[in-house]
């Protein structure tokens, strides 16, 4: 019996090829860190708080199909915990801070914290996925929405 893997799946025959050129690691990442295209770095990732351009426009990166979903929340949260808890730990050393005191410093402070964070953790995600090139796929065009 022959072995006909004519259409089995094949690998890329080029790994690192990815839609858009992109830069080394450390330049991609920190472009995302400051919210801008991590390929070109000329134009802004978010047209909002966290609505991300469905494209870029200098260099059409395809930002709105990087598929960041909850991984920007998560890390945010990781990260902004960690810090509040150091924080906590510091400024309650003797155990002397009363619940609600506690509660009406950092509780503010956490939401401030997270709301600092959660753009440029986006940016930085989004970057990372560009990067490796983990997109969704292009959307068929819609006849009759012109
Ligand atoms: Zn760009």
């Amino acid at each position: 019996m022959p072995n006909d893997l004519s259409h089995n799946w094949t690998p890329k025959r080029n790994p690192t090829t990815t839609e858009v050129a992109m830069p080394s690691w450390p330049i991609a990442i920190g472009r995302g860190l400051r919210m801008r295209c991590p390929a070109c770095g000329q134009s802004p990732i978010f047209q909002g708080y966290l609505k991300v351009n469905p494209e870029c426009a200098i260099c059409a990166a395809p930002l709105g199909r990087v598929p960041s979903d909850d991984a920007p929340p998560y890390i945010t949260l990781l990260l902004s915990l960690h810090v509040i808890a150091i924080i906590l730990v510091l400024a309650d050393r003797h155990g002397q801070m009363s619940a609600v005191t506690a509660a009406a410093i950092f509780v503010p402070l956490i939401i401030i914290l997270e709301l600092l964070l959660l753009r440029p953790v986006k940016g930085m995600v989004i970057a990372v996925l560009l990067k490796v090139d983990m997109l969704r796929k292009k959307q068929p065009a819609q006849p009759g929405n012109g």
